[in-house]
């Protein structure tokens, strides 16, 4: 199975739910999820690591509790990467233990950071105030015989360069996250010698615009770091946790590295991981899930004026925030499925997509070579399984989409509701 979905496939699939009757004449717009195809990258992803590392997979990438459910249950290897109470609390009810549980976030409160200590969560440290207010809770909850399960580490900025994309870049010289390794090298080791109960490093070099050599000289230096520390206090440094960050393909002219060519260069430049010394986390996002779903829109109006052709549709910026703030960084491949579900043929012409909310910059995608789009067509958006639904806006308090889930059984296209499409009444609770 490829890893994205091809334009026929996903014509075939839209086509299929329309005759299952499972889109209604409300759903103007849908996001279809392949757990198969999640079920794939997940495989994938066990494979390409040393055996025993944990994949805790970033929450905020795809936090519907029908998938992380099927997260917690397909494998021991697969976690959950939290930064939020919420998030929290989705990824333990969705039947992830504490110690599949890694909470990073880097304005935890006191109240946060006891709780995940006496609930044997993971987590990470963000900077040395926070491995002060650790150790100060540690002391406390020992004074009542509490010992955490949980590991510790501390956050690093591995200071390897800032990817293509600044907003998710946090590996530049400057980043606020983490500790910079090279302005405070001494201090973290210093920081090592004084906490006993630290014993991870962590780092997260960015997200999508990263090379493999970005991600892995990040990996590089945590494993120096480590081993200088470990040079000091042997066997020290137990747990690394190299972070997400792993590109996914959005347009086959720029294709990304799949899950395990990150295996093999990891082992070709940092042969340590699969020492046996360490143990290993990492927390992959969009590599996971962006390219097992895809959104599909009705288009409600064409309008030809001013020279451009716009179709008016239901998904704009709520959906797609990235793109839409942020046009140049971000790419969405579009396609035109007629009413019927077959994919639209024809000469291609160059066509504007709106969104529904009330501003301009509600475009996410704009003069794409399409056949001619009609009142009634379907307009459908690629690769949309990570940081969309996740970043849904409320603005225009639009109702949120109809998510199914697919499967297939004997060459069958199954489909499950893994969430309806959001209520008048569910919108107008959110604002109460
Ligand atoms: C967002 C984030 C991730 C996931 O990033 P992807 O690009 O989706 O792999 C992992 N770790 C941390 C700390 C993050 O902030």
């Amino acid at each position: 199975m490829d890893t994205r979905i091809a334009p026929q496939e996903l014509a075939r699939t839209l086509q299929s739910a329309l005759v299952q009757g499972l889109i209604g004449s409300q759903d103007t717009g849908l996001i279809v999820y392949d757990l198969d195809r999640l079920r794939a990258r997940l495989r994938e992803a066990c494979q390409a690591f040393p055996e025993g590392t944990l994949h805790a997979l970033a929450v905020k990438a795809n936090p519907l509790p029908k998938v992380l459910l099927l997260l917690a249950a397909v494998d021991p290897c697969i976690g959950a990467e939290v930064a939020s109470l919420p998030e929290l609390e989705l990824a333990l009810r969705a039947g992830f233990e504490p110690r599949r549980i890694l909470f990073d976030s880097p304005a935890k409160t006191g109240a946060e950071l006891r709780l995940a200590l006496e609930r044997g969560v993971n987590l990470n440290a963000d900077g040395f105030q926070e491995l002060e207010r650790i150790h100060d809770l540690l002391a406390g909850l020992a004074r009542q015989g509490v010992s955490p399960a949980g590991s510790i580490g501390l956050r690093v900025n591995p200071q390897v360069g800032a990817g293509a994309i600044a907003a998710t870049s946090v590996a530049g010289h400057y980043s606020k996250f983490g500790v910079p390794v090279a302005e405070f090298r001494a201090e973290i080791i210093a920081a090592f010698g004084r906490h006993p109960w630290l014993t991870g490093l962590h780092a997260h070099v960015g997200s999508q615009g990263c090379s493999l050599e970005q991600l892995c000289a990040g990996a590089r230096t945590l494993v120096d770091l480590a081993e200088e520390i470990n040079d000091r206090s042997p066997g020290r440094v137990r747990l690394l946790d190299i972070g997400g960050g792993l590109p996914a393909t959005y347009d086959a002219a720029d294709p990304k590295p799949s899950i395990s060519d990150y295996g093999v260069a990891l082992r070709q430049s940092c042969p340590e991981l699969w020492s046996g010394r360490y143990g290993l986390v990492t927390e992959f996002g969009r590599a996971v899930h962006a390219n097992a779903a895809f959104a599909a829109s009705r288009v409600e109006y064409v309008k030809v004026q001013s020279g451009v052709v716009t179709a008016v549709t239901h998904l704009g910026a709520d959906l797609f925030l990235r793109k839409c703030y942020n046009p140049g960084d971000w790419h969405h491949d579009v396609l035109g499925v007629a009413a019927d579900g077959r994919l639209k043929a024809g000469q291609a012409v160059a066509q504007t997509i709106a969104g529904p909310l009330c501003f301009q910059g509600d475009l996410p995608a704009r003069d794409v070579p399409l056949p001619l789009l009609e009142q009634g067509d379907w307009v459908c958006f690629r690769d949309v399984g990570a940081y969309t639904l996740s970043m849904w806006s409320r603005y225009n308090s639009r109702q949120m989409p109809l998510v199914l889930g697919l499967s297939r059984k004997g060459g069958q296209l199954r489909f499950t509701v893994l969430r309806p499409r959001e209520t008048v009444e569910q919108v107008l609770r959110f604002w109460d």
